[in-house]
């Protein structure tokens, strides 16, 4: 069985998430503090941790970058605080997700689906989307059957957010991972190549099939994982 680890110091919200995960099928765990929480990821290895950002002994995030010293256990943290700052920095600091409170149990849900689904890390070789092919192995990209001519910088930004469907890339990540170390910051670059990127695929940032924007965040492939492994 999935086991669910719910960190939350807010009594009545802990109890509220744990029956409506367990009602899915799920064995939760719930703990009130951020050093139960490092114990109980360490002796138990929950699937699937539930963070929530204000503890009363250790902050979520340094929970959180604790966590990730020793293990990769998708986290989906749950923050009060809706600043993109905030979202920024558990996103940066490990956290697979985030929703901000007051949420709707399901879009929690929902989103803790996805990350149980994006682990372990399986990246297909060809991904569909609509019209759209993505060739990871050869690195080749078509639009109902014509080749899309991709720069290397397009493509690299392509397999960056086709690699991690669902999820939220975000903007520094990117910029390192397709500029290089140095990068961070460079949001204008994004937002030129993301626009040509959307252009060549077809998609409509207005009307998103394929990247969606979050704004002043980062990126997330919605078209899903949808390949196949041959
Ligand atoms: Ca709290």
């Amino acid at each position: 069985m999935t086991t669910v680890l719910v960190v939350e110091d807010d009594t009545a919200l802990r109890r509220a998430l744990t029956i409506s995960i367990r009602s899915r099928g799920f064995d939760v765990l719930e703990v009130a503090t951020g050093e139960a929480a490092l114990v109980v990821v360490a002796a138990e290895r929950p699937q699937l941790v539930v963070l929530d950002l204000g503890l009363p002994d250790i902050d979520g995030i340094a929970v959180l970058e604790r966590v990730r010293t020793f293990s990769d256990v998708p986290v989906i943290v749950l923050t009060a605080r809706d600043r993109q700052a905030d979202k920024v920095r558990v996103l940066d600091a490990g956290a697979d997700d985030y929703v901000t409170k007051p949420f709707d149990p399901e879009e929690l849900l929902a989103r803790l689906r996805a990350a149980l689904r994006r682990r372990p890390t399986v990246v297909p070789t060809l991904v569909r989307a609509g019209d759209i092919e993505i060739d990871m192995v050869r690195r080749r990209v078509s639009r109902a059957g014509e080749v899309v001519h991709l720069t290397r910088t397009e493509l690299e930004l392509l397999e960056n957010l086709v690699r991690n469907p669902g999820t939220l890339v975000t903007q520094a990540q990117l910029l390192r991972e397709v500029w290089g170390e140095g990068y961070g910051t460079e949001t204008n670059y994004l937002r030129v190549y993301i626009a040509q990127l959307r252009r060549k695929l077809g998609d409509d940032a207005a009307n998103p099939r394929l990247i969606l924007t979050e704004p002043g965040i980062g990126y997330r492939w919605i078209a899903g994982g949808g390949g196949s492994q041959d």
